[in-house]
């Protein structure tokens, strides 16, 4: 249960002053539906009310407040001219300009003769100052103009006052809450009370108090990468503790494939191998994370550890996101395991009736020893004779949740997460801080660099000729239509137009495949591809992630600059593959902005998965790195990756002391961290504290 303490925290935004259900809906817009949403909703800039000239002083484009005193009001004189109110100063006249205002509200807020502090930006017209619409006329003696004013990122529909007001409200119902910070730790960096800090996060003075690396918006993000680690750590516990089993293979069935595969093993898949295999042996679960750049070779490795799992009379599975690359992986591992006189089954939605009542019962009884398929695979009525081994592949398009349901369905089972974005160490400890990993950072040999070109969208008729040659010269050709967010609707529009194009210039060599094919349609489209007489594979990013087209010589993208750098060097890794080098067409609709050149520099200076993250991490930040919808990642609210990977390293090993010192969190520290956990709501990871 949530502490009370918490409670006005967790609110409806609605028990706000002044804010209705209308606005209850643009906040939901803006940040979220709580009071604590708005807590986290912080200032993007600041007003300064604190220059104070003389009309006469005042700077053109500045915001100024001014003493004056009214002088006379000048009515528009038709409803489309503006009101105008003449004010002064000892050193000059200025003109305060309202349009569409009703003069009778004027006249009350001005009136003539009187003084009036106006605060508002100062304009120069036809040399001459004027203000329109001030943002503030007070009386002098009231006193009651902010100095400093915070500007909070809006959404359409809402006013800025009203989300200042609304914020400012929404921290003066925010609790003291006790110090779940490290004192040594918290004293050296001279910060503040959690509630102090948030005050002061939203009561910026100056501009650098706006910067995330500010003490108090730092503060806020260690508590929150402190939550993370923390609820990371406590469900990586209880995988740890929860009882697994120890598997030994063999290594008989390894061997044979071993020994049928064209190439010998690299340093880093037998080194992740041993690791795998070494973590199998252990009593307690795996959830272990096999990293590696596309192209590194994870599925022999991922075959090799499942038979593992067969050589001990077990099973094992293969999980992947989408139904193209499970048949995919099917195709790899089909034949390899036939060598080592192995079953391989295939089960995703589109196995039904009796085949799929044939695959359920071989699966049952244990007979197929190995599975490959979509998250069909994990559906409740599946049942395994004895899983030993659950492999997913592609990680980040499943989340920790994913994660935590999937080894429900055996409860003993190691799990080995397969992922090919090269994640940054920094953000690997964010998403998979849980997991141990294996990483495959050789390459195996033979492999060419692919030329990359950026070329702009109006060249279309050079890059479809090119193509051309390289068909000719027997080459196939992927081409990737425009990733447009939120859209499969116009994804697919993208796709079908251009494959019209290509295909009026090479006819009956144009395969498409997108989303909303039916699945025996993107088998064909695939097939063509892959085997048949389709040279070009029109597609939108399903081919993202995985088919291997040996004979794939280039890789068109369209409207590459819209893509993550993570993505398109993904996308960039599906050619080259063969004899032939590859070459990488990346189209962009100019003109290019400062970071989108920079992005796609970065893919044609280097080939290193590893750095193209690292590099797409510091131009774009953690948000949009992997394109957040899919991305699995958490998201984080007032930590920034890019930023504070420093406090993350430091949140990850206080988390170790902490847990080490207190492992239930029953100390008095251990109770503030509870509350800690509430706060940013990694409450799940609670209930696996003893008095939970
Ligand atoms: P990933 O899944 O990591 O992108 P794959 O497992 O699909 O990579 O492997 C890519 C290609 O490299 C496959 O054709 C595979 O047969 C081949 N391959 C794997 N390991 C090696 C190796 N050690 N030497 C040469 N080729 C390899
Ligand atoms: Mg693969």
């Amino acid at each position: 249960m949530r502490p009370s303490l918490l409670n006005p925290l967790f609110a409806e935004i609605e028990s706000l002053p002044g804010v209705g259900p209308r606005l209850a809906k643009l906040f939901q817009r803006l940040a979220g539906s709580r009071v604590v949403d708005l807590c986290w909703h912080l200032p993007s800039g600041l007003v300064d009310r604190r220059y104070r000239p003389t009309v006469a002083e005042a700077e053109a484009g500045r915001i100024a407040t001014l003493t004056l005193t009214v002088e006379q009001h000048l009515p528009g004189r038709s409803s489309r001219q503006p009101y105008r109110v003449r004010a002064r100063d000892e050193t000059g006249f200025i003109e305060l300009v309202y349009f569409h205002a009703r003069g009778d509200w004027l006249a009350k807020l001005l009136p003539v003769g009187e003084r009036r502090v106006v605060s508002g930006r100062v304009e120069h017209f036809g040399g001459r100052p004027q203000m329109a619409h001030p943002d503030y006329v007070t009386k002098p003696e009231e006193n009651d103009l902010p100095a400093v004013e915070a500007v909070y990122p809006l959404t359409a529909g809402l006013q800025p006052k009203v989300v200042w007001k609304a914020a400012q409200a929404a921290v003066a119902r925010a609790p003291d809450l006790p110090e779940w910070q490290d004192p040594a730790w918290h004293r050296r960096q001279g910060w503040s009370s959690w509630l102090e800090s948030l005050k002061a996060a939203h009561a910026p003075r100056e501009e650098a108090e706006l910067s995330k690396l500010a003490p108090a918006r730092a503060r806020l993000a260690y508590d929150e990468l402190l939550a993370n680690q923390l609820a990371l750590a406590l469900v990586r516990r209880r995988q740890r503790q929860s009882r697994g089993r120890s598997i030994r293979g063999d290594g008989r069935l390894a061997r044979r494939i071993v020994e049928a595969l064209p190439f010998a093993l690299t340093g880093s898949q037998r080194l992740a191998l041993d690791e795998i295999r070494a973590d199998m042996a252990e009593p307690t679960k795996m959830l272990r994370l096999l990293q590696g750049d596309v192209g590194s070779g994870k599925t022999v490795v991922a075959l090799l550890a499942m038979l593992n799992a067969v050589e001990c009379g077990s099973q094992a599975a293969l999980m992947a996101p989408t139904e193209i690359l499970a048949r995919q992986h099917l195709a790899t591992i089909q034949p390899l395991a036939a060598a080592a006189g192995i079953e391989v089954v295939l089960l995703t939605g589109r196995e039904k009736g009796k085949t799929r009542a044939g695959i359920l019962a071989r699966l049952a009884d244990g007979r197929a020893p190995l599975a490959v398929g979509t998250h069909a695979l994990f559906q409740d009525e599946v049942a395994f004779r004895d899983l030993a081994l659950a492999v997913v592949d592609e990680q980040h398009r499943f989340g920790v949740q994913q994660r935590l349901q999937l080894s429900s369905k055996s409860a003993a089972s190691d799990v080995l997460v397969m992922t090919a974005t090269p994640i940054p160490r920094t953000l690997e400890l964010t998403a998979y801080g849980d997991m141990d990993v294996s990483r495959l950072t050789e390459k195996p040999a033979g492999r060419k660099p692919v030329d990359t070109r950026a070329i702009p969208l109006e060249r279309l008729e050079q890059v479809i000729e090119a193509a051309g040659r390289a068909m000719a010269a027997g080459g196939k050709v992927f081409w990737v239509c425009p990733l447009v967010e939120e859209s499969e609707v116009s994804d697919q529009a993208a796709a079908e137009e251009r494959f019209r194009v290509l295909e009026q210039r090479f006819p009956g060599r144009v395969a498409l495949v997108h989303g909303r094919l039916k699945g025996a349609e993107k088998d064909a489209a695939m097939a063509a591809f892959g085997e048949g007489p389709a040279d070009i594979l029109v597609a939108t990013t399903v081919i993202e992630v995985g088919v291997d087209v040996p004979a794939a010589t280039v890789m068109v993208i369209e409207q590459a600059e819209r893509f993550g750098l993570a993505q398109l060097h993904q996308l960039r890794g599906r050619i080259g593959r063969g004899e032939k080098p590859g070459t990488c067409l990346l189209l962009y609709r100019g003109p290019l902005g400062e970071t989108a050149r920079e992005r796609l520099q970065v893919l044609r200076e280097t080939d290193d998965g590893f750095r193209i993250a690292e590099k797409d991490l510091e131009l774009r930040g953690a948000g949009e790195l992997l394109g957040t919808r899919q991305s699995g990642l958490p998201q984080f609210r007032l930590a920034d990756i890019a930023v504070h990977g420093e406090l993350l390293a430091v949140a990850r090993d206080d988390v170790g002391l902490i847990l080490e010192r207190d492992p239930e969190l029953a100390g008095e520290r251990g109770q503030a961290l509870r509350v800690l956990l509430y706060l940013f709501e990694r409450d799940q990871a609670i209930r696996y504290l003893r008095s939970g």
